[in-house]
């Protein structure tokens, strides 16, 4: 499988964060030329069926995916899992427990927001949820930009929602062994996402890597939504001195909200191996047609 295959292998439906349905996806994606397509719903993998289902008969190649929260030197680190067997008892075990806290989390961000004058967020915020389990900070976000709080979610999460700001609560999530264990022992790849997103120091982010590397870590995000030109040369660099392999990704959310759309980055370069190489035989491949 080349390097300059159209592979978006990173992006949410309603089953987490995203506002589109899995089939709505996989039109989507199908439509704007994507090759190989992957849904990686935040610590659920709910969807995976019916977007399985829906690149079939759209001849659209398809690979398993999901996007673990792990708490890693005290931030929050996202690993995609890609090509895993859906069915795994471990691993679905793993992602009910990541999924556990968050009620717990979401009505103590309401009760902090509550403080600052903003009432009944987590029944405003679960009017946006798809999945009861996967109530996120997203759609806190939707629930403040629609009150007029906030101009858009990017500002709600820049005033609101992030480290030090009122409705911002920490969480402990998966650990990095267990992430990278359950995806590989189901029979996939994990994959850090869009490494440039978490502000590690050097030392904090070799040691990330390097962890990763250790617990059977094979792949990064080079190119993703959140990335510029720079920081995807830069990550290149990184996948090739740790010799991981790269993945590509839009981290595609919703029409309203995001700024890249699936299957519009630009292709990995050359002198990479891409993560579709290590999982070509559990790719679920299109109907002819
Ligand atoms: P959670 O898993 O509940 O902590 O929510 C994390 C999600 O919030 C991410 O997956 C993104 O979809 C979204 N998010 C995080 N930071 C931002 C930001 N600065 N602007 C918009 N959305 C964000
Ligand atoms: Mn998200
Ligand atoms: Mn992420
Ligand atoms: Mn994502």
């Amino acid at each position: 499988m080349p390097t300059y295959l159209n592979a978006d292998l990173h992006c949410h439906s309603v089953v987490s964060d995203g506002t589109l349905t899995p089939e709505a996806l996989a039109a989507r994606a199908k439509a704007n030329g994507v090759e190989l397509w992957a849904l990686t719903d935040h610590d659920e993998i709910g969807g995976q069926q019916r977007a399985a289902a829906a690149a079939q008969a759209l001849g659209l190649a398809y690979l398993t995916g999901v996007e673990i929260s792990v708490s890693f030197a005290g931030k929050t680190v996202h690993i995609v899992g890609l090509g895993f067997d859906a069915g795994d008892a471990q691993l679905q075990a793993g992602l009910l427990a990541t999924r556990g806290g968050r009620s717990q989390r979401a009505m103590e961000m309401s009760e902090q927001l509550a403080r600052v004058g903003i009432a009944h967020a987590y029944e405003g915020a679960l009017k946006f949820v798809g999945n009861p389990e996967l109530i996120s900070r997203t759609h806190f976000a939707r629930f403040l930009v629609e009150c007029g709080v906030c101009r858009d979610t990017n500002e709600v999460f820049r005033k609101y929602l992030t480290e030090g700001k009122p409705g911002y609560v920490e969480h402990r999530w998966a650990t990095l062994k267990d992430a990278v264990n359950w995806i590989t022992q189901a029979g996939g790849i994990a994959v850090i996402a869009h490494p440039a997103r978490y502000g590690f120091s050097a030392n904090e982010e070799f040691a990330l890597f390097s962890e990763f590397k250790a617990h059977g870590g094979r792949g990064v995000e080079v190119v993703t939504g959140s990335h510029s030109a720079a920081e995807c040369l830069r990550y290149a660099d990184t996948a090739r001195e740790f010799g991981l392999a790269a993945s590509r990704g839009s981290d595609f959310h919703s029409p309203e909200e995001s700024r890249t759309d699936l299957g519009t980055l630009p292709l990995l370069t050359g002198g990479l191996t891409p993560v579709w190489e290590l999982v070509h035989e559990r790719i679920q491949s299109a109907a002819p047609h």
